[in-house]
């Protein structure tokens, strides 16, 4: 898939110049000042943009501060293309965040080679923060990234939220009768149903083994209770086939909602540890709604 590359200049024959050299290689869109541009990056999905200094209202170092600013749009790699060429503007454009500049008039050869580095490196370092984030086997968050978004959000103090803590049952005993791989496929699918069952912003991630973390919000307990039943019976449904066998298997389910008493968020999840161990201790397949005091 081509990359889409953001060209800011209030000058249009500067934008048609480079579009007319771009075009071939990268998806374009231009915009003629400061202010279009923030609303073209809120907007799409920008891979790299090459950006103006001088320009009427907002100026370059401007808009490249204002995106550097937003977490949402501070990855995006700025380079700045212009004919401020003192020492002076250069050490301001990468103080404002650049990763590069570029200096008119440019050598165009140079100008495609330092966007494609520069498209590589953003590349890399977004291939580095989903290995970082994420769990290889299943692809849902680790544990490192659970706790971290899970704590975000539990400071965010809404009493709405809940959390579930969620077990394969007797897995060992899968593992022992197919063997280990079968043991991968079948956390690999719950983990898959999980996700489809889940709202985009819960937090849903593997926290080690056969053992899963989610934390959500509900309107209140009854809907969160439908909910995670919903999840165990759809679990209970499904199965995995091994040669001609359908292999079945089911989960447990503790889950807590968020009070005053709760002081961090590894409290709401040791209430929700408690009540899976009541679901194992009472038969499996079930879910368990702990309530605090
Ligand atoms: P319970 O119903 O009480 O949860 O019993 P269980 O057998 O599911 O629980 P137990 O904790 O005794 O065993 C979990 C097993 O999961 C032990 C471990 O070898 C296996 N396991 C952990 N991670 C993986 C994995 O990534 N792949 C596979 N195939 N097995 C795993
Ligand atoms: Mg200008
Ligand atoms: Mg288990």
């Amino acid at each position: 898939m081509k990359a889409t590359i953001l060209l800011v200049d209030d000058v249009k024959i500067n934008l048609d110049i480079l579009r007319e050299l771009l075009r071939d290689r990268y998806n374009i869109i231009c915009a003629t000042d400061g202010k279009e541009a923030i609303e073209v990056v809120d907007k799409q999905k920008i891979d790299l943009i090459l950006l103006d200094i001088m320009m009427p209202n907002l100026d370059g170092y401007e808009v490249c501060a204002i995106l550097k600013k937003n977490p949402k749009t501070t990855h995006i790699p700025v380079i700045f293309i212009t004919s401020k060429v003192d020492e002076a503007s250069i050490a301001r454009g990468y103080e404002m965040g650049a990763v590069d500049y570029i200096t008119k008039p440019y050598k165009k050869l140079e100008l495609l080679a330092k966007i494609k580095t520069h498209l590589n490196i953003k590349h890399l370092i977004e291939e580095l923060e989903y290995i970082a984030t994420h769990d290889t086997m299943t692809n849902v968050y680790n544990r490192r990234q659970f706790f971290k978004l899970a704590i975000q959000k539990f400071n965010q103090n809404s009493t709405n939220l809940y959390a579930i803590m969620i077990d394969i049952d007797k897995f060992k005993n899968i593992n022992d009768t197919y063997g280990h791989h079968i043991g991968d496929v079948v956390i690999k699918r719950f983990a898959k149903i999980v996700k489809n069952n889940i709202s985009a912003d819960a937090i849903f991630g593997r926290l080690g083994g056969e053992e899963f973390g989610l934390v959500e919000e509900f309107e209140n307990i009854d809907k969160a209770k439908e909910y995670v039943e919903a999840i165990r019976k759809e679990i209970e449904k499904s199965s995995v086939l091994v040669g001609d066998k359908l292999v079945r298997f089911t989960i447990s389910l503790g889950f807590a909602q968020k009070n005053k008493q709760h002081k961090s968020i590894d409290e709401l999840l040791k209430d929700a540890d408690i009540a899976l161990y009541e679901a194992k201790g009472s038969g499996r397949n079930r879910t368990i709604f702990r309530k605090r005091g």
